[in-house]
């Protein structure tokens, strides 16, 4: 195969052509399935750039000469998905491709969809429609011939992205370009041309329009980059973060304590280039600290920063920006979650009781994310944390064991259920069964040995009737339940 080394940031290597053999064979068929029928296929957009780019193509798109009924009629199986605009989807040999009739475009009035879509003749005509050159070429795999009227190649290999046409006009037509061009800048390690780059700034009207949808659709996908910091970098610099989340803005030079060699914001970035997850763990990673520049406040006694409850505002302003930002519950449940435990001040003293209690309020199903949190935290922090990575490790190693002794640690555990709480609250339901499985559970965590079925009724023939009259003191107007306090954590 053929490459050049490329001069952007990245320095990785480039295709200077598509190399025989890399278009797999189900999409040489459909091409030459278009040709029998008189017309053109090309392999075209982000899978050519990955492909050039020696990445792994997840999802092949062609374009055709043929209008969507003809596509309709030459194949088995298609779905027609966005027929209006010329795309549908073929189903071959058991793989979805998107199909699209080549397409100029009309005028743009809602700043993210052409009022309406023009059927074209001409390759080039369509690539003009495309956001970045590097994803306006287009490549016919039958004549082996790389159609690149923009540059898209050059540009690949300068490492550079660069708006097709002129970039004040392309992003007016469509605000989601810019953080498609934000994104690009970290997944594909590219530098923004500096006229692409001066033109963000005009479109952040048109990106206002953006459905939240599509901005979370973006950040997910950011999140995939080698180093998402990248396109933080960008959107803090342009407007776009301004728009999207101004909270993260006031971490930029929010200083930090002599632990920290870098600002709130520098130590974010860092966090989530450094975290290991996937792109919702890594959402967490950026969120983390999101309310540190809110509760910064100076210890008279030491004269140190101190964040006091940050993890807590933290995890109220994540979950109202996740919830706007159309995140689902599942995602937001974790992130949130993270964020609220993100302190993790392990001490060698902790007795098993503590390993347990971390356990359960940690839960046993975000252990692994959580210490993946803490460990890329330690390392955002810029000096030497050999220590705090070392006590990590060792809390996994206790963590392991207190799982591997099979100690209960949700209510679900204990020896006694719901049923037996209910005959002792005189048939009362609702919350207060629960209340009094978690207080259980609370003495089992400190004492394993109490889990048997004999013991925990004999408790709780004690506690029911506590909790019952402080039930009952509580239910007029009394305030509520204050947060289960971390005896490990500590800002
Ligand atoms: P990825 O699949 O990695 O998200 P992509 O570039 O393939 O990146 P798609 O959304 O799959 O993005 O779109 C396929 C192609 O369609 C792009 O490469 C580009 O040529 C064109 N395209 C997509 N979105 C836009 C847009 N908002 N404006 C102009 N062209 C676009
Ligand atoms: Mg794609």
């Amino acid at each position: 195969m053929v490459r050049a080394p490329r001069s952007g940031y990245h320095g990785g290597m480039v295709r200077t052509r598509v190399p025989p053999g890399a278009i797999p064979q189900p999409v040489l068929e459909l091409c030459r399935r278009f040709r029998a029928h008189g017309a053109r296929a090309w392999v075209v957009g982000g899978c050519l750039r990955d492909l050039l780019l020696d990445r792994e193509v997840s999802d092949w798109d062609l374009a055709t000469s043929a209008e969507p009924d003809a596509v309709t009629r030459m194949f088995r199986r298609v779905i027609p998905t966005g027929t209006a605009h010329g795309t549908v989807t073929v189903l071959h040999r058991g793989e979805a491709f998107e199909v699209t009739t080549l397409r100029g475009e009309g005028a743009y009035a809602d700043g993210r969809r052409p009022d309406s879509v023009h059927f074209v003749d001409d390759i080039e005509d369509d690539l003009a429609r495309r956001d970045f050159t590097v994803n306006a070429m287009a490549y016919d795999p039958l004549e082996d011939r790389l159609v690149d009227p923009f540059g898209g190649l050059d540009d690949l290999r300068a490492g550079v992205l660069r708006a097709v046409g002129d970039p004040r006009r392309r992003f007016a037509e469509d605000g989601l370009r810019i953080l498609r061009g934000a994104r690009f800048v970290a997944t594909l390690e590219l530098e923004l041309e500096p006229d692409t780059r001066a033109a963000f700034e005009g479109a952040l009207d048109t990106f206002r329009k953006v459905s939240r949808e599509r901005v979370r659709e973006e950040w997910l996908k950011t999140m995939r980059a080698r180093r998402p910091s990248r396109a933080f970098a960008v959107m803090r610099d342009t407007g776009i973060l301004g728009v999207t989340f101004p909270a993260l803005l006031e971490q930029v030079g929010c200083e930090q304590n002599r632990w920290h060699a870098y600002d709130v914001w520098e130590h974010t970035m860092r966090v989530l280039d450094e975290s290991t997850g996937g792109p919702v763990e890594r959402v967490a990673a950026l969120l983390h600290d999101v309310a540190k520049p809110r509760t910064r406040a100076v210890s008279e006694t030491t004269g140190d920063y101190t964040f006091y409850d940050h993890e807590r505002v933290g995890a109220e302003m994540a979950d109202r920006w996740l919830r706007e930002y159309r995140f689902s519950k599942a995602e937001r449940e974790v992130i949130v979650h993270l964020v609220r435990h993100h302190l993790v001040c392990y001490r060698p003293e902790w007795t098993d009781a503590a390993v347990r209690r971390f356990v359960r309020r940690v839960g046993e199903d975000h252990l692994d994310a959580l210490l993946r949190l803490a460990r890329a935290d330690a390392l955002g922090k810029g000096r030497d944390v050999s220590e705090e990575l070392a006590l990590l490790d060792a809390l996994r190693d206790r963590v392991e064991g207190v799982l591997r002794e099979g100690a209960a640690l949700s209510t679900s555990d204990l020896a006694i259920d719901g049923r037996d709480v209910l005959e002792r609250v005189g048939g009362r339901g609702g919350p207060v069964v629960g209340r009094v499985l978690r207080a259980v559970l609370e003495r089992v965590v400190d004492d394993p040995s109490l889990n048997e079925r004999a013991r925990l009724l004999t408790l709780l023939d004690g506690l029911v009737p506590e909790l019952l009259a402080e039930d009952a003191a509580r239910r007029p107007g009394a305030p509520g339940e204050t947060p289960a306090g971390g005896d490990e954590a500590k800002s």
